[in-house]
């Protein structure tokens, strides 16, 4: 495996939805561990002739905060080892959370390219709600809804060009 875009974020922010949206025409290989580190979906998909692998990281492990917390960072730092590009992912619904903030900070020191995906703008509305996300300090932001698939072509373009 070359070429790996790994989507982190906190829960709920969309990424499984968007990993099923880009992986879904490749039958994706999903096999469903449990545990902390090992719950990481792989699946294969396509843009404009390059061909990838997708990382889904997630489906934490319940338990107190602090082990939540630290499951998501252990995440995060695994993707940066393993990724050619990182995509983050938040939620234009929520606007930055602390968590959000933590995530940007350990993404900030690595050396991979990162994209700021802000999911859920489903409308044109949702759009001026984006520019909070700036404030992550992670460069550019990409507005997508990875529920209809609005967006998701302007930056799977820019994606691959780091490929
Ligand atoms: P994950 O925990 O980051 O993997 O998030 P999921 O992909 O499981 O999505 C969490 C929730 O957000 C689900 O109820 C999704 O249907 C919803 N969701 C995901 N993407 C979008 C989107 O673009 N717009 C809206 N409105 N909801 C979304
Ligand atoms: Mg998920």
């Amino acid at each position: 495996m070359s070429n790996i875009i790994a989507i982190v974020g906190r829960p709920n922010v969309g990424k499984s939805t968007l990993f099923n949206r880009l992986t879904e025409s490749r039958k994706a290989i999903v096999d469903d561990f449990s545990g902390v580190t090992r719950d990481r979906h792989y699946g294969i998909a396509e843009w404009t002739d390059k061909k990838f692998t997708v990382i889904d990281t997630g489906g934490y492990v319940a338990g107190s905060d602090d082990v939540f917390e630290a499951a998501i960072r252990e995440q995060v730092v695994i993707a940066i080892e393993e990724a050619t590009v990182l995509l983050f992912m938040v939620d234009v619904t929520t606007g930055v959370t602390d968590l959000d903030d933590e995530i940007a900070d350990i993404l900030r020191r690595s050396k991979k390219p990162v994209f700021v995906v802000v999911n859920k703008v489903d409308n044109n509305n949702l759009e001026h709600d984006s520019a909070v996300f700036y404030s992550l300090g992670l460069g550019d932001i990409y507005t997508i809804s990875s529920m209809t698939g609005s967006g998701t072509g302007d930056l799977l373009d820019q994606v691959v060009s780091h490929l």
